[in-house]
């Protein structure tokens, strides 16, 4: 379960998040839709604490925190509780696929090399890359290096996994399967927040949709509501936009 009460966050005098409020229960995907520059991904990145929310605070599984007097225990247990997928894929180029999904299961979990190969050959089977384990980011086409990056998330067991426009710098021949993954892994009941700009994935794979715009939610509800019978004229015109 993540709860988010009053999450502020500016840049300067630009309030990019502007008092957020958000539930999302165990087993939930939720979908942030919304305009280039709204706050998703600043949305995702202060509830990793990737970056410092000003205000607010953030219930994920065990751990809840008033960001404004976390301590440095409770800023690394809440970084514990998600894993992000980031767009840009971020593996660590001079590592094979199997040494980017245990790296951090061998240094921060301190699991022996065994287990945690054990575990990470399992992660990459599971996203299809049973072919590709030792082999480096560069020989990998982005569709797979994506796959790793999920398999990376999902080693750690967290209790959410956040996904910023998990699809969108890739070539579109390799959309599909990264989508498929990540819809084989919705259906195993993993909590995931999924900010996107695939309206016709959002649709299939969540079951509650986000539209925010200028740092705020605007409005939100089941997909096929956000999609077809949107409420708010902010929706209704961003949805206009993309047809
Ligand atoms: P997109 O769809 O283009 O990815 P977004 O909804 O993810 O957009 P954010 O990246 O959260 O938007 O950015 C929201 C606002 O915050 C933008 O005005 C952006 O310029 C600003 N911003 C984001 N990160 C920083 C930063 N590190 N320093 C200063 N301003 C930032
Ligand atoms: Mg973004």
């Amino acid at each position: 379960m993540i709860t988010v009460t009053n999450l502020k966050k500016r840049f300067g005098e630009n309030i990019v998040l502007n008092g957020i409020d958000l539930h999302v229960n165990r087993g939930d995907v939720l979908a942030i839709i919304g305009p280039s520059g709204s706050g998703k991904s600043t949305l995702l990145r202060c509830l990793n604490l990737l970056e410092m929310p000003d205000e607010g605070i953030i219930e994920i599984g065990e751990t809840k925190v008033d960001v404004t007097k976390m301590s440095r225990k409770e800023t690394h247990l809440l970084r514990q509780e998600t894993a992000m997928v980031f767009q840009n894929y971020n593996l660590f180029k001079n590592k094979t696929a199997l040494q980017n999904v245990t790296e951090s299961l061998i240094v921060a979990k301190k699991m022996d090399k065994q287990e945690a190969e054990r575990i990470g050959k399992e992660l990459l089977v599971k996203v299809g890359l049973k072919d590709k384990i030792h082999q480096y980011p560069a020989t990998l086409s982005g569709g797979q290096q994506q796959r790793v990056g999920i398999a990376r998330a999902l080693a750690v067991n967290p209790h959410a996994i956040l996904f910023d426009e998990p699809t969108s710098a890739l070539d579109p021949e390799w959309v599909s399967e990264v989508l498929q993954v990540i819809k084989n892994i919705a259906e195993q009941n993993t909590t995931m927040i999924i900010v996107t700009h695939e309206m016709k994935f959002a649709e299939e794979v969540a079951n509650r949709v986000i539209f925010m715009a200028d740092g705020n939610i605007v409005e939100e509800n089941e997909p096929k509501e956000i999609f077809h019978n949107p409420k708010n004229q902010r929706t209704k015109q961003f949805l206009k936009t993309l047809e």
